[in-house]
């Protein structure tokens, strides 16, 4: 692993990735304004993004069926299109959706363009395109392995204390990577980790096995109620602009070098693995090189 110390400006690569969370207030936002809707026409404006399960073009697939449901498992979006189709979308760092009418303009990161009957478009948009985008039938739906691998979802799927200790045994891991992973509990990434471990008062890079009884039972505490309490901000913050990723109600993940909401000391920004860590070193103390 290699490890740089960053200074607290340097936001530029901040990590973006939807959670939990904020694909949690997608979906409650889409809900009611997509399903039952049937779509009238779709549109790939970029090549590769979409991965086709089905075997015949998306493009006549799609039209004329209806959206069923919308739902969502870990850090993956799925909507699903009677009878036997779903997509199912991983939007990794740059990815989003948008809804909006037929009218507005597109966003030249615009990937992916469905129409419904009643006007609206439900966009999905990737500056990098680094995501995914699946179009399935249900028997193909095990060929995505990063739908099959993910463990019990963060604000669904609660564990007990003890059945949580379980899920986190097979992993020996830094803590920050075994949350963010996905296996152990899913839903969680790079921002809500970094919230998490503030919460439960655990260096991040701390090994899971070396975690004291007492960590545990924090860090099972801040799993569920960190990104919980975050949905009712993030709906009142959000709205109609899904498009948007709200960041800046965050205690410390994005506030490098700011004062830490606790204690005041300044907040720590380390790059590791290619992402940024924030904590707090007086309220998580551990030592970055006593490995
Ligand atoms: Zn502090």
């Amino acid at each position: 692993m290699r490890l740089r110390q960053t200074d607290g400006d340097a936001k530029k690569q901040r990590d973006k990735m939807p959670e939990a969370p904020d694909l949690q207030v997608v979906k409650e936002f889409l809900q009611p304004r997509i399903v039952g809707r049937r779509i009238t026409a779709v549109a790939e404006r970029k090549p590769l993004t979409l991965r086709n399960l089905v075997g015949s073009p998306f493009k006549t697939d799609a039209v004329g069926r209806q959206i069923t449901a919308i739902d969502r498992k870990g850090k993956l979006l799925l909507i699903e299109i009677g009878p036997d189709r779903s997509m199912i979308i991983s939007a990794m760092l740059t990815g989003g959706l948008q809804y909006c009418g037929a009218g507005t303009r597109l966003m030249a990161s615009t990937i992916i363009v469905l129409d419904v009957d009643d006007g609206m478009q439900l966009r999905y948009f990737d500056q990098k395109r680094m995501g995914q985008v699946y179009y399935t039938t249900p028997d193909a739906r095990g060929e995505i392995t990063r739908l099959q691998a993910q463990g019990p979802d963060v604000l669904d799927e609660r564990l007990s204390l003890d059945e949580f200790k379980e899920r986190l045994r097979p992993f020996r891991g830094e803590i920050k990577g075994v949350l963010t992973r996905g296996q152990a509990v899913s839903g969680i990434g790079n921002a809500y980790a970094d919230e998490i471990l503030f919460e439960a008062k655990i260096y991040p890079f701390t090994k899971r096995n070396r975690l004291s009884g007492a960590d545990v039972e924090r860090l099972h505490r801040a799993v569920y109620e960190t990104p919980a309490r975050a949905v009712e901000t993030l709906r009142e913050r959000v709205g109609a602009n899904i498009h948007r990723k709200v960041r800046d109600f965050l205690k410390v993940h994005g506030k490098g070098g700011s004062p830490c909401p606790v204690c005041g000391a300044q907040i720590t920004a380390i790059t590791a693995n290619r992402r940024e860590t924030n904590y707090c070193r007086s309220c998580q103390p551990g030592t970055l090189f006593r490995r």
